[in-house]
């Protein structure tokens, strides 16, 4: 664990070692490990919990909603928790709408984005009650009015304005620019404006923008919130109602001790509550990233040690299935052996049992020396992990636990694989069309 100095992979306080064991939110993971078995995602309710409180307590005195992007992390019971402590969701699915709701997100909290909602997601929407739809095209628009209509019911609704600025995140998370598929420009949100009187389902009040993911520079969200804010004064201007404003998520987080340099909640809280002041309605934020990211881990054994040509490859039984971001975004994670043994350093690949070049967590990665059986933690796993999990290679979604102050709770059990064949079959019955 040499490389958690002061337990920053915990997020915060919450991994340290006892007696020579890896603990985290009190909860030793070697004891763990031997309990659920490799690979499972652990969590930290405290470090979720902090990071709620440090949220609501940077925005005190405002009227905000924290609407938790569910995408994050999307487990019941992370949400649960979200609920408990004040937070609404922020979804993009049925599937999360679903969820929030029966973790007991109330509707009312529950703001739905996505450029392609459909109608049968907007009619099921509507009857749950959402707070609003932020609403990303025309034609979008225009469906909303029609469900609501044939409802009789108002749909409350936001354009999700896409301010054409740089994130400066990775490509595949930036979704602020102009050709990004995100949101309208505001040149036709000012024309949605002129025109909403005409849509008498839908209440068009609300501003939203969501710039991109994992940001660590104030200066985008400088930019995109002022060009949100000078709309909004201009919309008041020609007499519109403006009742919430949504500033979106994108909060980064460190990844890389000492590399990644996220910003300061309270800089972040200062420049919102400087470019709003002369708002009156309701904030929205909707973070993902920073709420979980740091709060969760990923711990996985090492299957073996391979001796290649001229790199040593340190295969571990976690795969690109459980954990893509290495995959996908080129993404760094911190890998922490937790041994526990004084080892010479070793640059290994470390990389998952899937039949992918791709399936590699890290490159040439200096470790203490491992070897097959030993434990590892692959830290900073708790948003955009287990929700972007799937079965590839036939290998079942492995457990998630939530861990609070020493005790633990399974939050979902390791798949098993007849329940990852459910649902197909061989050809019952040959129709034709
Ligand atoms: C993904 C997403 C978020 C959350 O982003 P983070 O970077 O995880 O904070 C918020 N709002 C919308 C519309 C999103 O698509």
């Amino acid at each position: 664990m040499q490389a958690v100095e002061g337990g920053r992979a915990g997020g915060s306080h919450e991994v340290g070692i006892r007696d020579g064991q890896p603990i985290f939110d009190g909860v030793d993971l070697t004891v763990l490990a031997a309990q659920v078995s490799t690979p499972f995602y652990a969590y930290s309710a405290q470090a979720i919990r902090s990071r709620i409180n440090a949220l609501f307590g940077a925005f005190h005195g405002l009227d905000v909603r924290i609407c938790f992007a569910v995408k994050a992390n999307s487990n019941i019971a992370i949400l649960q928790l979200m609920a408990q402590h004040g937070c609404g969701a922020d979804i993009v699915s049925l599937g999360e709408m679903q969820r929030s709701l029966k973790a007991g997100i109330p509707a009312e909290r529950v703001v739905f984005s996505g450029v392609g909602k459909t109608a049968d997601e907007i009619d099921a929407a509507l009857s749950a009650g959402v707070w609003r739809f932020n609403v990303e095209s025309a034609d979008e628009l225009h469906l909303l009015q029609h469900r609501a209509q044939s409802r009789g019911v108002c749909a409350r609704a936001a354009v999700r304005i896409n301010p054409d600025v740089d994130a400066r995140t990775h490509a595949k998370i930036s979704t602020g620019k102009a050709e990004n598929k995100f949101g309208v420009s505001i040149d036709e949100a000012r024309r949605w404006f002129a025109e909403c009187a005409a849509l008498d389902h839908v209440q068009l009040d609300g501003l939203h923008a969501h710039i991109g993911s994992q940001i660590l520079d104030l200066e985008p969200f400088r930019q995109a919130l002022q060009r949100v804010e000078a709309f909004r004064r201009e919309l008041v201007q020609s007499g519109h109602a403006i009742a919430s404003v949504d500033i979106g998520g994108g909060l980064g987080v460190m990844y890389r001790p000492g590399v990644d340099m996220p910003v300061e909640i309270a800089d972040y809280a200062s420049l919102v509550r400087a470019t709003f002041a002369d708002f009156k309605g309701t904030l929205a934020l909707e973070p993902g990233r920073w709420l979980v990211a740091e709060a969760g881990v990923l711990v996985t054994r090492a299957i073996r040690v391979k001796h290649g040509t001229d790199r040593q490859f340190l295969v571990v039984d976690a795969a690109m299935n459980d954990l893509l971001r290495p995959s996908l975004y080129d993404a760094w994670h911190e890998i922490v052996p937790m041994h526990g043994r004084d080892e010479p350093d070793v640059a290994y690949d470390v990389v998952g049992p899937v039949c992918e070049t791709g399936d590699t967590f890290a490159q040439g990665r200096v470790l203490a020396r491992c070897e097959a059986g030993d434990l590892l933690m692959i830290a900073g796993a708790g948003a955009y992990g287990a929700s972007m999990g799937s079965t590839y290679n036939s290998r079942p979604l492995p457990p998630e636990v939530l861990l609070d102050d020493g005790r633990y709770a399974i939050i979902r059990r390791r798949q098993t694989i007849t329940e990852m064949m459910a649902g197909e079959q061989f050809p019952q019955a040959w129709h034709e069309t």
